[in-house]
């Protein structure tokens, strides 16, 4: 199975959350897996300015021309810069004119009014590749609205075309609040032609309903969330395309990359550590509230809280719940990117409790990992969560979760209070600050406990849990991809 991935993010070259994670980490267990893909997996992503491309790196370079219907006589030239990343086949589609500005997908101005041009040229790019190669692939995988083209540009573009025409779709849904929305007016971006009247509806092109109508297979990357899509309450609008999809949309639990991700050889940590031995976490901890100004020799817990900040991730409700904690002595680290207007909130409260809670607005991987190591414990209060990578990394770096029982977080995370002998974490079931700051309340009971067996048993069931991608979550994708083959196949007749 010749198996190709076009996404928008892969680590470590361009992530701004969980699906670079994910994109890099599953591309690499499918070619670890024996049997699972024919030799590597391919990943298209765009070269933005920030991809650096290895010195080291042998790069093979394919001039290749594409459709592109706002460039003057309706074609660019792209040059695909292909090189061997650690595990799979890494194909950066540079072309300036789409990929070389600061933002992914926009700017502060808001997104960029050519997203549209800019991924069909990406998902184009990746099948004009293989067309030049004269190289058939068997299945595409797409992850997220970015990849979503794709699917309109084989059914409407590439349909009869022996290279491409065949190649069955799966669609991973790696966050169902972004669609990749086309108004009418900027649907010729999609160089469909005439076809492009065919798909969406009036008011323009859904690019992830049209991925979730035409992909053999659909997946998003948690059971639990899976479930709750189906609804209109957390459908974002497509619950019903979901529903209508029957048992072609599964739900697929993330992994986590344990060689990425392992406190035993993080080299952004100030010691490295093991479940046999957390002295390396202690030092870890005084680090961490050392650069973040904090008094390291006081023993009140640490929280962390690592993620884009959108109103999802629920920073607000750490800003509602901010005070409550304080005052129940705990001291507050959060990291976030995106919309700074979201950390109003936690800011203003740091500004009434110098010392305990600090805030870092920026996208910083190495903070984030001296955070997971030296909090005690981690907060997620997602709104939704698909999956969440957060307290995965959180629990195998010794550090609980608190979290909201929603999506991936109730399927990664068990609930101490609720399964004493088996708990890893903490969840709570309202997206309100009372329901968040008694959850922590309960956890820093179990932290501050004279007994300390109970936590530190916690921390060990959270580090002992198996992640690894190869388990699995890879496994179930290869099978998912080899029955959106056959079904490929079998519609094809
Ligand atoms: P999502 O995919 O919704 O962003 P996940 O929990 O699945 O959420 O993944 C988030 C990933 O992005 C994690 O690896 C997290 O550490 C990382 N991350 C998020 N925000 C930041 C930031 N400001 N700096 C560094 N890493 C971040």
């Amino acid at each position: 199975m010749q198996v190709l991935f076009v996404a928008a993010e892969c680590e470590p070259w361009a992530k701004t959350g969980g699906l670079g994670d994910v994109v890099d980490a599953l591309a690499r267990a499918l070619g670890r897996i024996p049997g699972a893909v024919d030799g590597q997996v391919e990943v298209f992503l765009p070269r933005y300015a920030s991809v650096s491309i290895p010195a080291r790196a042998a790069v093979e370079t394919l001039e290749i021309t594409v459709h592109d219907p706002l460039a003057p006589g309706g074609a660019s030239a792209v040059a695909i810069r292909s090189f061997q990343a650690p595990g799979y086949r890494l194909r950066l589609v540079d072309f300036p004119d789409a990929f070389d500005r600061a933002g992914f997908y926009g700017d502060s101005a808001g997104d960029y009014s050519d997203n549209a041009r800019r991924f069909a040229l990406l998902g184009r790019a990746a099948l004009e590749t293989r067309r030049a190669e004269r190289r058939p692939v068997d299945l595409i995988a797409l992850h997220d609205w970015q990849a979503c083209p794709v699917a309109l540009l084989r059914d409407l573009a590439y349909a009869d075309d022996p290279i491409v025409g065949g190649a069955a779709i799966s669609l991973t849904i790696h966050n169902l609040a972004y669609h990749g929305w086309t108004p009418r007016d900027r649907a010729t971006q999609l160089g469909l032609g005439a076809a492009a009247a065919s798909a969406g509806d009036a008011w323009g092109i859904d690019l992830l309903r049209e991925g979730i109508r035409r992909a053999e297979l659909v997946n998003t990357v948690s059971p639990t969330y899976s479930r709750e899509v189906l609804n209109p309450a957390a459908g974002m609008g497509l619950d019903g395309d979901l529903v209508a999809r029957g048992d072609r949309f599964v739900g697929i639990l993330n992994g986590l990359d344990e060689e990425l991700w392992d406190p035993a050889a993080d080299a952004a940590l100030a010691a490295r550590y093991d479940a046999s031995d957390l002295a390396g976490k202690v030092a870890c901890r005084a680090d961490l509230l050392a650069r973040v100004g904090f008094d390291p020799a006081d023993p009140s817990a640490v929280l962390g809280v690592i993620g884009r900040l959108d109103p999802q991730k629920g920073f607000d409700l750490v800003a509602g719940a901010a005070r409550r904690l304080v005052a129940s002595g705990a001291r507050l680290v959060v990291l976030g990117s995106g919309d700074a207007s979201l950390l109003a909130g936690i800011r203003a409260e740091a500004a009434r409790a110098p010392g305990r809670i600090a805030v870092l607005e920026r996208f910083d991987r190495e903070l984030s990992r001296r955070i997971y190591a030296g909090a005690d414990l981690f907060l997620m209060p997602s709104r939704f969560e698909p999956c969440g990578q957060g307290q995965m990394i959180a629990m195998r770096y010794g550090t609980p979760p608190v979290a909201r029982r929603t999506g991936g977080l109730a399927d990664t995370i068990v609930d101490l209070h609720a399964d004493p002998t088996g708990g890893t974490g903490f969840l709570f079931d309202d997206a309100t600050p009372e329901a968040l700051a008694a959850a922590v309340e309960r956890a820093l009971v179990v932290f501050g406990a004279a007994d300390r067996a109970p936590w530190q048993r916690l921390v060990a069931r959270g580090m002992a849990v198996d992640w690894a991608w190869e388990t699995s979550s890879a496994p179930l994708y290869a099978a998912l991809f080899r029955r959106a083959v056959a079904l490929r196949r079998a519609a094809r007749g």
